[in-house]
Parts: structure tokens; sequence; C-alpha cells
């Protein structure tokens, strides 16, 4: 792809991006016209390595000729530009696809039209400019254009056929091969000088017939008498060659000025048709080719995909991409909660699931062996710790808003994904706020969403909620090996591998000692509350905790209890509080562990606050 096709893809796409379609017809529309590229391979090759090469920044001539600041190159270009016009038509015209009245009404017959509005504006150059001199890069207005213009023109022509005479007599004078040891150039400042390289320069010295201009790296540039008036000559010539020119090119300019608007429109229709090829050239390019999405009208509540790969992944040499699927049905399995061990392919899954919604709402076709999907209302992620502290927002803080913003837009068509969330504050309310951000989703936004999470707790919400599943991604351990298989399964994985992957980064041997007996130490706690439910023997320290832990449940539920049945309609602030207070005391009196951690956190939350 060259510069220019790339720039103008890259805004559409990146508009694209920014604005998917959320209408199924023109989703449909879309898909079509990259499926007709899809299937014509010929069409498809054609347009993207040769014709569509072809075009500049139409956009940024369109800006030129809009400010007046164009020039004749410029409007040169925009000749160009429309000449390849006829050769796209007739490219497009041979297509013939099941699509082709599509590919008619959105390219062929607009750049149609368009050939027919610029026909003025290509006459104009075809008049107005010298084609020879284009040759050689410069760009003038012809001299037979304007009589003064083929004056000067025959007047520069012969002063150039002089010149060349005098070159001749020059090397002949100083012993040298005229064109060859010596030559005739001429450059915009100086207008024409001869030149010898410094080997030849010793020819020179002591002869007063030839006055040195000036010495450089590749020669002397010098010139004599006869030379220099007749390169004056020259110059006034060239002078009002331009400034006759100059009139004519202005002309020439505010007549391009008028075509802002067709070329604007023409930079348009290429674009899409860049986009719409490019769309094409990576689902027929990919390493499996991309296939069709089955489009459902928005609501339909489906979103299935068998083998989804992730696009960017799988694109990498040293990746050999694991396909996965991903079910949702409304009212049957809507929220997906992913665990799985560091490093097993977790993000990846919730991304591509991301990913390819968005491409297939785009108009592309998508990394799947099968789509099926619902048009959703728009994808909301919260993914990776973008830190804003510069914004003067911490990493927790900037999750946790981007979360509620997530909540406060989120509807039962919107496709949620959320990695990770909650792990920028203590497990505790990390994973407080996790389960109730899920529970919101899940039971009143009731939108498409995939959660991938370290906590396994927030598993259990399978249990309360029968549209949540439990999916984990799949690996294989050994005491000292972890090989990730990188399938999503049904059900939970209660690891994380964390300890084994930070082995696999080189961590000091000790670190990982350490790590693992504090990991068994904390993992002694959990043990405990599967003491009762399977019948698991724990130790006595695990078991006076787990004791605790239940008699503070009950302590707090009891004091809960009380609370809401206090009869505060009829009572003053003052009596409330007095209350309360009452009720903190005898729960504090009771002396639980449990309990009091949690007051005593209460009591720190409350002190940063104040
Ligand atoms: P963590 O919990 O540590 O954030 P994770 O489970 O989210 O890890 P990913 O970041 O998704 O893991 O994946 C880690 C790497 O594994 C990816 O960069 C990719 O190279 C590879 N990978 C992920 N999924 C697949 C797959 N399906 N097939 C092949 N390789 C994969």
């Amino acid at each position: 792809m060259n510069f220019e096709s790339f720039v103008r893809d890259l805004l559409l796409v990146r508009q694209y991006r920014v604005e998917p379609l959320i209408d199924k017809n023109k989703i449909e529309e879309r898909l079509d016209l990259v499926e007709s590229f899809v299937e014509d391979s010929e069409l498809r090759q054609s347009c993207q390595e040769d014709l569509l090469r072809r075009f500049p920044d139409l956009n940024r001539l369109a800006k030129k000729l809009q400010r007046q600041s164009a020039n004749l190159q410029d409007c040169y270009r925009v000749y160009q530009a429309v000449g390849q016009l006829p050769g796209l038509v007739l490219a497009l015209e041979r297509h013939t696809g099941k699509h082709q009245i599509l590919l008619n009404a959105a390219f062929i017959s607009p750049f149609k039209d368009l050939i027919s509005d610029f026909s003025k504006f290509q006459e104009m150059i075809e008049t107005t400019l010298d084609m020879n001199q284009i040759e050689h890069h410069e760009f003038l207005v012809k001299p037979s254009f304007d009589p003064t213009l083929s004056e000067l023109r025959e007047n520069m022509d012969q002063l150039e056929k002089n010149m060349q005479a005098t070159l001749n007599s020059a090397a002949r004078e100083l012993g040298l091969d005229a064109g060859k040891t010596v030559k005739l150039e001429s450059n915009a400042q100086m207008g024409y000088y001869f030149r010898v390289t410094c080997k030849e320069e010793k020819n020179l010295r002591n002869n007063k017939k030839f006055t040195t201009l000036d010495v450089q790296k590749n020669g002397v540039r010098f010139t004599n008498s006869k030379l220099s008036s007749m390169n004056e000559e020259y110059i006034k010539n060239r002078e009002e060659y331009e400034e006759a020119q100059n009139a004519i090119v202005k002309e020439i300019i505010s007549i391009a000025a008028g075509y802002v608007e067709p070329l604007q429109t023409l930079n348009e229709v290429i674009a899409q048709l860049d986009a719409v090829v490019s769309f094409a050239v990576v689902s027929h390019a990919a390493p499996v080719p991309y296939v069709r999405p089955r489009i459902l009208e928005k609501g339909s509540g489906r979103l299935i995909l068998k083998g989804a790969r992730h696009p960017c992944v799988e694109a990498q040499d040293d990746v050999a991409f694991i396909p996965n699927d991903v079910t949702f049905t409304r009212g049957e399995q809507m929220f997906h909660i992913i665990t799985g061990p560091n490093m097993g392919g977790k993000s990846t899954y919730i991304r591509q699931v991301g990913v390819i919604v968005l491409m297939a709402q785009i108009g592309c076709f998508v990394p799947c062996d099968e789509a099926e999907l619902s048009v959703v209302d728009c994808v909301l992620a919260r993914v990776g710790a973008g830190d804003s502290q510069i914004k003067g927002v911490s990493t927790f803080m900037a999750e946790m808003l981007e979360t509620a913003a997530i909540l406060r837009s989120a509807t039962e068509d919107s496709l949620i994904i959320i990695d990770e969330l909650g792990r920028g504050t203590s497990t505790y309310d990390g994973f407080g706020l996790a389960w109730a951000i899920s529970e919101y989703i899940a039971t009143r936004l009731k939108s498409f969403c995939l959660f991938a999470t370290h906590f396994h707790e927030l598993t259990a919400l399978a249990q309360q909620v029968p549209t949540v599943c439990n999916l984990h991604v799949t690996a294989l351990t050994t005491d000292s090996t972890l090989t990730m298989l990188y399938r999503v399964r049904n059900g939970v994985c209660d690891q994380s591998f964390g300890i084994h992957v930070a082995e696999l980064a080189n961590f000091p041997k000790h670190v990982i000692a350490n790590a693992r007996e504090k990991a068994l130490e904390l993992e002694e706690f959990q043990d405990i509350s599967r003491v009762d439910k399977e019948g698991v023997d724990a130790g006595p320290e695990a078991k006076r905790r787990c004791m605790e832990k239940q008699e503070g449940e009950k302590i707090i539920e009891a004091f809960l209890a009380k609370v809401k049945s206090l009869p505060v309609e009829g009572m003053t602030d003052e009596a409330i509080k007095a209350e309360l207070c009452k009720l903190k005391a005898e729960v504090v009196i009771q002396n639980n562990s449990f309990v009091n951690e949690i007051v005593s956190r209460a009591e720190n939350v409350k002190m940063v606050s104040v």
C-alpha cells in the first residue's frame, strides 16, 4: 500500500471503527461489497496493488485548492487522478458477481458522474499546461497558450543554443571535452554556468578570461563574460515568463478552486473503495481466511462464534493460535465469567469477541469458522490499566470511573468486556466490587458480558443467576512445568499459577520459595471453607478461624436484622445514633475476630473520608 492510500484508508477505517454501523441493512450492504472483492481475486488484486495506488491524498489537495494555496503541480495531480477513473470504472465493470448492481451504485455510477463533473477541468489543464516540460518535473504554462509566453520561450530557446555554442569554444580554450570534462549547467539561483571537476581545476588556473563562481565538492563553477551576459538575459526572460505565467496560473488556480466539492466527493468514494478493498484483502490474506458473519437484527439476543480467533495474535509469526467458541443466548447464557491461569489466554479470548463484533459491524469478514451475531448498540470495554496520573486520577480511580460509565450507558443490547476488575485495591474491596458489578450487569442490565477474573469466588454467581456461566482456560501443570492449552472450557478453574509464571520470568529462587510458603499460609484459610462441605481435613488454627468466621457472619446477620427493625420514622437523628451505638457495642462485646476485622476496616475508611 502506498502512503496516500494508507492515510486515506486509515482515516476512513478509523471513522468506521469509532462509529460502527448499527443498521443491519447497512452492515449487510458493506458486507456484500466486501464479498464482491473477496470472491473476485483479480479485481481485488488490481485495485489494491495498482489502481488505488495511483490516487494521491485527494483530501489534502482539496484543502489546498480551497485555501487557494495550490500550485500548478497540485492541479496536475488532480488531473492525473481524474484521468485514472475510466480505468478503474472499466475494471469494476468487468466484475460479474452477484453484487454487481450494488457495486455499480456504490462506485461505478459515482465515478462516472465525477468523470463528467471534471471534464471541463481536464480540458483546462490539457490546454494550459506544458506537458513536455512535465517530463522534466517542471510545471509550466504552455507557451502557445499566450503570445507573450511564446515570444519569451523562443528567446530562451535561442539563448540556450547560444550558450551551448559558448561551451564548445570555452572547452577548446581550456583544452577540455565539452559535455564531458567541462559542462554547461544551470540552477534556479545562478542560472547558467560552466563546471569542471576539481581534478580539471588546474586548466582554469591563471586564465583571466574565466571567473570562478564557487568551489564545491563536485567541482568548480565558473563563467566568462559571454556566458555571463547571455545568462543575465536568460534570467530576465525567465522572470518575465514567470510573471506572464503567474497571471495565467492564478486564473487556473481560481478556476480549480471551484472543483473543491467534486474533489471531496471523489476523495470520499475512493476512500470507501479503498476501505472495502482493504477489508477484502485482510479477510482473504489472514492465516485462516475470515468468514462472512450472519447478522441478526438488534435485540435478537444471540451471539454465537465458532472457532473464533484474535486477528492480531493469530497474525504473529510464532503463534499457533487455538480457536475457541463463544455462545450468548438471551435468557440462557448472557454473562460469562472466565477464570484460569495467568498467561492462559483469558484476555485474548474476551478481547477477540469484542474485536470480532466490532469487525462485523464495520462490515468486515471475521476471524471465525462461523459467526452469527445480533447487532449490538455498543461495545464497552474495561481492559488494561490505562494510567491517568497525569490527569490527576489514580489507576484504581480510572478503573472505577470507566466502570461507572459502562454501568450508566450499557443496555441489554450492549457487549461489555471486563478484564481483571478490582485488582487495584484490597482483595476484599476488590472482590466486593467485582461481585456487585457482575450481579448488576447480569440481573439488571442483562447485556452480553465477558468478565475475566482471578477472583475464583466470583464463579459462585452462576449458582445465583441462571444466565451466568463459568468458563475457564486450560493448562497442564507438573511440579516444574506449566503448559498453556488456551482452550476455553465450561466450568471453573480455581488456580492462578501466578507463581509458575513468575518462575518462567526467571525470578530469584528464594523469592519463589518465599512466595510459595506465603501462598500456602493463605490457602489454609480458604481450605477451611471446604472443610464442612467436602470433609477435607484442615489444621487446628484453620478450623478455629473457620468457626470464628461462621460465628461472625451470624453476629452480623443478627445486627443487621436489629438495625432493619428499628422504628426510625418516629425517631430523632440523635436517638437513631444512640440506638446504633448500643447495637454496635453489643456486637463488639462478643469479641469475634472476624467481626473485629470488619469493624476496624470500616473505621479506617471513616478516617480516610474524614
Ligand atoms: P493474565 O491473567 O496473566 O493477564 P491471560 O490469561 O489474560 O493472562 P493472555 O494475556 O490472554 O493471558 O495471553 C497470554 C499470551 O498467550 C498471549 O499474548 C498470546 O501470545 C498467548 N495466547 C493467548 N490465547 C491464545 C490462543 N488461543 N492460542 C494461542 N496463543 C494464545
